[in-house]
């Protein structure tokens, strides 16, 4: 299951999420959080997010 941002409006910017193991998440400052599709799905940056923006789907 790959990381999904589900609650985009909820991002605070805090880049807490930029722990991924393969590169597969960033943070731009206009769209946010964006995730590719090299995810592998292991769930860090879920966990690593404050703001419950973060889902695995
Ligand atoms: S779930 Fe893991 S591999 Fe996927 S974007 Fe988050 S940290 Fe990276
Ligand atoms: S950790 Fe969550 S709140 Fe922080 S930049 Fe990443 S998605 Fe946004």
């Amino acid at each position: 299951m790959p990381a999904v941002a589900t609650n985009l409006d909820a991002c605070c910017g805090c880049q807490s999420c930029n722990v991924c193991p393969v590169a597969a998440i960033s943070y731009d400052g206009e769209s946010k959080v964006v995730i590719s599709s090299e995810c592998v799905g292991c769930g860090s940056c879920m966990g690593a997010c404050p703001c419950g923006v973060i889902e695995m789907q």
